[in-house]
């Protein structure tokens, strides 16, 4: 449209959002859809967390907070840090925003100029590309594939540094791929990094309590990195409190100023009923929240069983997160119930038509061979979900 800017015309729709959205139009129709596509937990929220929200409410919190956050609750996301990532941060250099959502785009609006260069390890959440792009911006893929179980290598790292390199986002777990960054692997790509110190990393720790290897590196944790990385975290993945909105990071000090004056023109900061319950959140032992960890273990290895029966899946062992992200160009150039799949979104609608089955093409995730399937979701509806895109296949 022409009326509106370059900077809406040229950005894309979020991919998840546009299939959820897809998904509830045929719902409406009367069809019925199983939702694998959005990354939410489907758990409610832990009842000491509603309680809490209920009390502040009561307490009569009401009006604006602080906009980097109330100096209680960035007292808590320290102590977390320290807790869980063994990380120091002072309360200047946390912000809380609207979701980790707003945090990235916070970042990248603070951080970059036109034409300079993002990296991101491929694949990749959705909104890295378009939150860069956004801000000016020039995402730069580095692509990892199933064979290597979606991870990039230090060779790859570096091959893709150019001097216009600003910075990296990256998440581990990783939506979509579930893959998990070990120490070693993770130190290998800070040893290429620390040779180019004007790049700074932006390291996406939402997934860190769903990981199933036992282990969670946080980047900023290497002393050689700290002064170059941001750790983005938030409560929608592991309190399940997507709606919430509650993101939030910890920074270099000059860089979490110049969030907190972007935000303050921009939201105000975030809700205050909803940081207050992030207190009580934060400050309860991450085993108080095991309970949907194993869950998502045992849904893990109930879809991978099931998978595993279909032809032309081609899958890993994600190590964590709640997706998974199969390979499924085997079927590109072929004829479906006289549909031609010629890439993984002509696949992703031939499911949501044919088997009533709502997942993410891998194209909006900077991977066009695969597509991603949310495993949040209960053990019936994924049962019957494989059992039809098997009918629908055969
Ligand atoms: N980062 C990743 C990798 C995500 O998958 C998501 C949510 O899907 C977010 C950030 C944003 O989370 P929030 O709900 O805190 O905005």
């Amino acid at each position: 449209n022409p009326k509106l800017s370059n900077r809406v015309n040229e950005m894309s729709t979020s991919a998840t959002l546009a299939m959820a959205a897809k998904a509830r139009e045929l719902k409406e129709q009367g069809k019925n859809i199983i939702g694998l596509s959005l990354g939410e937990p489907d758990f409610t929220i832990p009842e000491f967390v509603k309680e809490a929200g209920i009390k502040a409410i009561k307490d009569n919190y009401h009006s604006y907070s602080p906009v980097d956050g109330y100096g209680e609750l960035k007292q808590a996301i320290i102590t977390k840090f320290k807790r869980d990532n063994n990380l120091v941060y002072k309360p200047s250099q946390i912000v809380v925003s609207t979701g980790a959502k707003q945090s990235l785009a916070n970042l990248a609006q603070v951080l970059l100029n036109e034409g300079d260069e993002v990296l991101l390890p491929a694949p990749y959440w959705v909104s890295y590309a378009d939150i860069s792009k956004v801000a000016g911006g020039v995402p730069v893929e580095i692509p990892a594939s199933i064979d290597t179980d979606f991870k990039i290598t230090p060779q790859a790292l570096e091959a893709a540094i150019t001097p216009k390199t600003k910075m990296m986002i990256y998440s581990s777990p990783c939506n979509p791929s579930g893959s998990v960054y070990s120490r070693k692997e993770l130190r290998a790509l800070a040893d290429v990094l620390v040779k180019y110190p004007s790049i700074i990393i932006i390291s996406d720790e939402i997934y860190e309590h769903i990981n199933f290897t036992g282990e969670h590196v946080s980047m900023a944790a290497f002393e050689d990195m700290y002064d170059r990385t941001v750790t983005v975290n938030g409560v929608s993945k592991a309190y399940s409190m997507t709606g919430w909105r509650i993101g939030y990071i910890g920074a270099p000090e000059y860089i979490a100023r110049a969030c907190n004056k972007m935000q303050g023109q921009v939201t105000s900061g975030a809700n205050c009923i909803a940081q207050i319950a992030t207190i009580t959140a934060l400050e309860n032992p991450p085993s108080k929240i095991q309970y949907m960890v194993d869950a998502f273990k045992e849904r893990r290895k109930l879809i991978l069983g099931l998978l595993s029966e279909i032809p032309g899946f081609k899958t890993n062992e994600p190590e964590g997160a709640f997706y998974v992200f199969p390979d499924i160009s085997y079927y590109f150039g072929k004829t479906l119930k006289g549909k031609t799949i010629n890439s993984a979104q002509d696949f992703a609608i031939f499911l949501l038509e044919e088997a009533g089955v709502a997942t993410v093409t891998g194209e909006a995730f900077g991977d066009p061979n695969c597509i991603r399937i949310s495993y949040a979701a209960s053990g019936e509806n994924i049962k019957e979900a494989m059992s039809r895109i098997k009918t629908s296949l055969s």
